[in-house]
């Protein structure tokens, strides 16, 4: 098996009850895997008590959106006495997005870990991603398309070289990645894969990236309101208060200049890298990389609006958006399906302010 990581993976350790945001105090739906369950029902003493106490037919039972399990120094009791196996996969998994491609396994990190967001966001060296080798077999079947599979991890990996080209402003590296997402799909489509590293190739010239940019100076120099992103992202069921809160308050600073600030280039950098990294071989269940391209793209210019708009960390809000959109498998579905309309490509490239 092949486990492809961030370069920060070896280095996280759960801050468990110093965490200022505890991922057991969200009010989440924790279901337990039944191999969990089983060991549950046969745990003796009084942690078994305990334990199947806070056991109900949705999972582990919130009180008041605190896992009714933890402790009063904010960890866990299964923890404490059985260490990390003892925990159920969800709990023992967070805050890893872990996705099984044939033989690699992928490993994400969620944002919405302030442990995780710092290993990501507090560095100024791009982010790289590691592959190791280990003796576990490859036992489940899948019917990946191999050649399919190839072409996106080629593509995935030239969509993170041209956004940590740092000699190019962070908002051309983004119009251009929204092209590239264009150009790519029409080969996808036509299962062209052939073709993917030839028109990789030509995106690394300077000469084809400048006629690119320059076809969009109108577009850019219109700008683009920010309302359309905030009907998109209000979700019926907000996990948390702040986050429709932020969202009001971009209402009503929509219409602002947002310039792109340096200083934030590299924290925007970050995330659209991760964002890349996570979403891009998804496409091998739908066949389309554009709408996973768009959504990286998207969160990471949202995370930059909602930023200027409330004054807050980019740390904090690409927590949130973590939380809101990404935590949701059916949100980010809905994510995908709205992308694949062309409107959201030019309004993004639109957002992309000279
Ligand atoms: S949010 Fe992250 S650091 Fe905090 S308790 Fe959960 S896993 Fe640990």
């Amino acid at each position: 098996m092949r486990i492809f990581a961030p370069d920060f993976s070896e280095n996280f350790r759960c801050l468990g009850g110093v965490c200022p945001d505890n991922c057991c105090r969200q009010g989440w739906q924790i279901d337990i895997d039944e191999a969990h369950l089983a060991q549950y029902r046969a745990l003796p003493g009084e942690l078994g008590e305990r334990v199947r106490a806070a056991i109900t037919q949705d999972g582990l039972k919130m009180e008041r959106g605190v896992c009714a399990l933890l402790d009063e120094d904010g960890l866990c009791p299964i923890v404490k006495a059985l260490g990390e196996d003892g925990l159920c996969r969800i709990c023992h998994t967070h805050p890893r997005f872990i996705e099984q491609y044939g033989g690699v396994r992928e490993i994400h990190y969620s944002l919405s870990c302030p442990e995780a967001a710092r290993l990501s966001l507090a560095r100024s060296e791009p982010i790289s991603f590691t592959e190791t080798v280990t003796d576990e077999p490859i036992t489940e079947p899948n019917e990946i398309d191999p050649d399919e599979y190839l072409a996106l991890m080629q593509l995935r990996k030239f969509a993170i070289q041209l956004m940590q080209q740092r000699r190019i402003p962070i908002r051309d590296r983004l119009a251009l990645l929204i092209s590239f997402s264009v150009k790519v799909q029409r080969l996808l489509d036509g299962k062209r894969y052939g073709s993917i590293k030839p028109l990789c190739r030509l995106y690394k010239s300077a000469d084809y990236r400048r006629r690119i940019l320059t076809r969009y100076r109108r577009i850019r120099k219109r700008g683009a309101s920010f309302l359309p992103d905030i009907t998109l992202l209000r979700t019926p069921n907000a996990l948390t208060k702040e986050f429709p809160r932020f969202l009001q308050k971009a209402v009503f600073t929509r219409n602002e200049s947002t310039p792109f600030d340096r200083e934030n280039e590299v924290n925007l950098e970050h995330l659209t890298v991760l964002w890349l990294a996570h979403y891009i071989p998804k496409a091998v269940n739908d066949g389309n990389a554009a709408t996973k391209i768009r959504f990286a793209a998207y969160l990471t210019l949202c995370a930059r609006r909602l930023c200027v708009c409330t004054g807050e960390e980019i740390a904090h809000i690409s927590g949130l958006l973590a939380k809101e959109i990404e935590h949701n498998s059916e949100t980010v579905s809905l994510f995908y399906k709205t992308f694949e309309n062309p409107f959201w490509a030019k309004h993004m490239i639109a957002q992309l302010e000279e």
